[in-house]
């Protein structure tokens, strides 16, 4: 497989796909040299130059070219496609000359592929499809804990409250710095985006940016249609799940910048949280309301999705429950 654009989520796909063992990574491309064209280089990955790059630039940083990303799409069945938003679209036009499948990100529009994907969520919808499109990481979030719920104690509506970050950490030219911005169109576009893969569940989502750049916070508010007797089941069913970490009140993690301290010593990825991550104590019953709050990695959390949509699309596992467990596995998920 190939991944084509190497950024936030690109370079994390490629390291993920690197430490599976039934996947093979034929390369990566980059549109420019810089650190990150670098340390692909040095991990060993065959670099490719896409869009309108220039091959001296290459040249000039010393960087070897394996060739253009076109010889790269002929060498590969399947190309992860994390171009910046909206340039997957365009990328598409590539993939279909090349007569390659392509995985796209959740800044494409849902139109892009035959299938939006999660794995918990819809794992068998992508099977044997050429285009799947993995849905963004609030809608990530959101459907992994849709998939916990549902089965379980279904929801006759399902209200989220998404508290953004700003940027990702390497992003220096984005905002707001100071303040806090609403996104004043309601229902926000993550409602209709989960209903990509629960196309029946009744959810509404509002949304607010803030100053931060480490994660998102999701706070949600489900009308269960039959309530467990209470909530110590449904921290049970969460933590029972994979792709799910919660943190016990013991463990006082009071909020994000304990969440990703835990990430810095953990030490999986780019010191990632690949996991949707929930607060035992947050999980509350009241008669048929049950309110959770859930942290989210922005630049992590669709990485395994990513991996899962490839061996979807191949039949490479005979369910989603295995394919997850396989690539928690590589990924050093599994200890929860
Ligand atoms: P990014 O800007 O960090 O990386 C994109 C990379 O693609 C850059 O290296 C850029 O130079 C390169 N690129 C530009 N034009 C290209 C082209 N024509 N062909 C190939 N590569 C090209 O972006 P990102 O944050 O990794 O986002 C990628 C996708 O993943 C988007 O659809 C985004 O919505 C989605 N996504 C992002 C996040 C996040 O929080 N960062 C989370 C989930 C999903």
């Amino acid at each position: 497989m190939a991944v084509n654009g190497y950024g936030t989520i690109g370079k994390r796909v490629a390291d993920a796909v690197a430490k599976q063992p039934d996947l093979e990574l034929v390369g990566v491309a980059k549109t420019r040299p810089n650190f990150e064209a670098r340390r692909a280089i040095e991990k060993g990955y065959p670099l490719y130059m896409s869009g309108e790059g220039s091959r001296s630039e290459f040249d000039a940083a010393g960087l070897p070219l394996a060739g253009t990303v076109r010889e790269m799409l002929s060498a590969a069945d399947v190309v992860v496609d994390a171009a910046p938003d909206r340039v997957g679209a365009e990328n598409r036009k590539l993939y279909d000359a090349a007569n390659v499948r392509a995985i796209f990100q959740g800044g494409e529009k849902a139109d892009v592929a035959e299938v939006s994907f999660n794995a918990l969520g819809n794992y068998a919808a992508a099977r044997g499809k050429r285009r799947v499109r993995v849905v963004s990481c609030n809608t990530t979030g959101i459907a992994r804990a849709a998939a916990v719920v549902l089965p379980r104690w279904g929801a006759e509506r399902w209200d989220v409250t998404l508290i953004r970050r700003a940027a990702d950490p390497a992003e220096s030219k984005k905002g707001p710095l100071n303040g806090i911005v609403p996104t004043l169109h309601i229902p926000s576009h993550h409602g209709p985006d989960v209903r990509t893969i629960f196309p029946e569940l009744s959810i509404s989502t509002v949304a607010v940016v803030v100053p931060t750049t480490l994660m998102h916070v999701h706070v949600n508010r489900v009308r269960l249609r039959n309530p467990p007797a209470n909530a110590t089941e449904i921290v049970a069913a969460f933590r029972g799940t994979p792709r799910f970490r919660l943190f016990a009140p013991w463990e006082r993690v009071e909020g994000t910048p304990q969440v990703m301290e835990f990430a810095r010593s953990r030490g999986l990825g780019l010191n990632d949280v690949m996991e949707n991550v929930l607060w035992e104590d947050g999980v509350t019953l009241d008669g048929p309301d049950a309110y959770f709050f859930q942290a989210i990695h922005q630049e992590s959390v669709v990485v395994p999705e990513s991996i899962d949509a490839i061996r979807a699309m191949f039949d490479l596992a005979p369910d989603g429950p295995s394919s997850i467990a396989m690539t928690d596995r590589a990924l050093g998920l599994s200890d929860r």
